[in-house]
């Protein structure tokens, strides 16, 4: 596959961009190689600008759970622009938007009654975290190992060692002070949480977590470990906040709160809610977001927010999710998983919804320190071995797979066949 002028305009990015990319995982670093530079999408492929084209297993790392260029949302964003790009002052799209969401999940999650736009995950989670604070009068939040939620400087943060569990900074340029009141507790362990609140109960805002923690492998927890941290946090007078920037409008409408049947206090939304477009939202209880500006004393703003093209594609988005697209997305996944899984190779696809990822081993890890390390370097091989028959994986063996309702079983069965290929050529050579 000729990739030249993908070569070239990294030489060019790299002079301008630093690492030539705007988001580090992009750069390729985990799996070698030189980032490809994508031109167009339409359905599930994408082009590159060399006119390769790669059948879209990241999907944009989420959002695109109807594949690129849906005509509907094309269409919604198409007739946003005729009026305007941004006002800055309220407008009928953001008003459609939340009464379509709270009114498709007032069902299944009563206590959602409020949300509230922003333009990315990581703003829809600091301000949650906020709110929970503001609400509770509380400072300290517990968060887990192996759980992302987004780059602001307080969640940026890992297990402190022993048994002090204040967590420490895990990047330069965060000050110790910004995450001296998360405590990171390992994923799967009702005693380590059940320790913080019998020490400290009367001092914790908030338990955030993604209920189905997908960015560092998928680590489908149990679901008595979900239940039991909606019981500890209600009886503790803390907010249960499911991180749902992924979740939310992937494993169901009302993302994995639905799915499981677990209600938190809290909700924060990313991806796939903006079609396409940098939308976030946090959402929750009428009697939390009393407190949020400019009705209570929590400060949140955002130039942006509530962007009508923004919120043309989102609602777009949004209307072509119902229960027929869920089941079929998750009866291919798991087709396309059990097909893999019965070659019986070192790897093993385990999944959610349609949420899928490759681990070495035989039982789907829970928690991060599980992952094996080592079979990073398979998933390089692998990643590469399917680029360059056209198939395009998330560029990192810790992401997930995801698959988009404009895939055909034809598609799946090009992408099985070209992973077990793979698998079958490592076993030949004795790896
Ligand atoms: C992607 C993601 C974020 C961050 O969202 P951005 O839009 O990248 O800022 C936060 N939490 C979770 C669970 C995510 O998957």
């Amino acid at each position: 596959m000729n990739r030249s002028r993908s070569e070239e305009l990294y030489r060019r990015a790299l002079k301008v961009l630093p690492g030539g990319v705007n988001s580090p995982v992009r750069a390729f670093r985990s799996v070698g190689g030189t980032p490809v530079f994508m031109e167009s999408g339409q359905g599930c492929e994408i082009k590159d600008v060399d006119g390769n084209t790669y059948i879209d297993f990241c999907n944009s790392w989420g959002p695109l759970i109807s594949g690129h260029r849906h005509p509907d949302i094309l269409r919604a964003v198409q007739r946003q622009l005729e009026k305007s790009m941004t006002l800055g002052i309220p407008t009928e799209s953001e008003v459609e938007l939340a009464e379509y969401i709270l009114g498709k999940i007032k069902t299944s999650l009563p206590g959602i009654q409020k949300i509230r736009f922003v333009s990315s995950g990581t703003e829809a989670v600091m301000s949650a975290v906020r709110l929970a604070r503001g609400f509770t009068r509380r400072n300290k939040i517990i968060k887990f190992e192996g759980c992302y939620h987004g780059h602001s400087d307080a969640l940026l943060v890992k297990a402190g060692s022993g048994l002090v569990t204040a967590g420490i900074p895990d990047s330069s340029g965060v000050p110790e002070a910004m995450t001296s009141d998360i405590i990171v507790l390992p994923l799967d362990d009702e005693n380590a949480v059940q320790e913080v609140f019998a020490r400290q109960g009367d001092e914790i805002a908030a338990i955030i977590l993604e209920p189905v923690p997908a960015n560092n492998g998928l680590l489908i927890q149990r679901e008595e470990y979900l239940q039991f941290l909606r019981k500890i946090t209600r009886e503790n007078g803390a907010l249960l906040i499911f991180d749902e920037v992924i979740n939310g409008f992937r494993l169901a409408f009302g993302g994995a709160a639905e799915y499981l049947r677990i209600e938190p206090d809290l909700i924060t939304y990313g991806k796939i809610i903006g079609g396409g477009l940098p939308v976030g939202a946090f959402a929750g209880r009428n009697d939390i977001f009393a407190l949020l500006a400019p009705d209570g004393p929590v400060y949140q703003a955002g130039t942006l927010s509530g962007n009508p093209v923004a919120m043309a594609a989102g609602l777009a988005q949004l209307k072509l999710l119902d229960d027929a697209l869920y089941t079929n997305l998750e009866n291919k996944r798991e087709k396309l998983q059990s097909a893999f899984n019965q070659k019986g190779f070192a790897f093993n696809m385990t999944g959610i919804g349609s949420i899928f990822w490759f681990y070495q081993g035989q039982t789907p890890p829970r928690r991060p320190d599980l992952i094996d390390r080592e079979s990073m370097k398979t998933y390089a091989r692998m990643f590469h071995f399917c680029l360059d028959r056209g198939i395009y994986l998330a560029p990192s063996g810790y992401e997930v797979g995801f698959l988009s309702a404009a895939m055909e079983d034809s598609h799946l069965q090009r992408f099985l066949d070209t992973v077990c290929e793979f698998f079958e050529k490592e076993v030949a050579n004795g790896k």
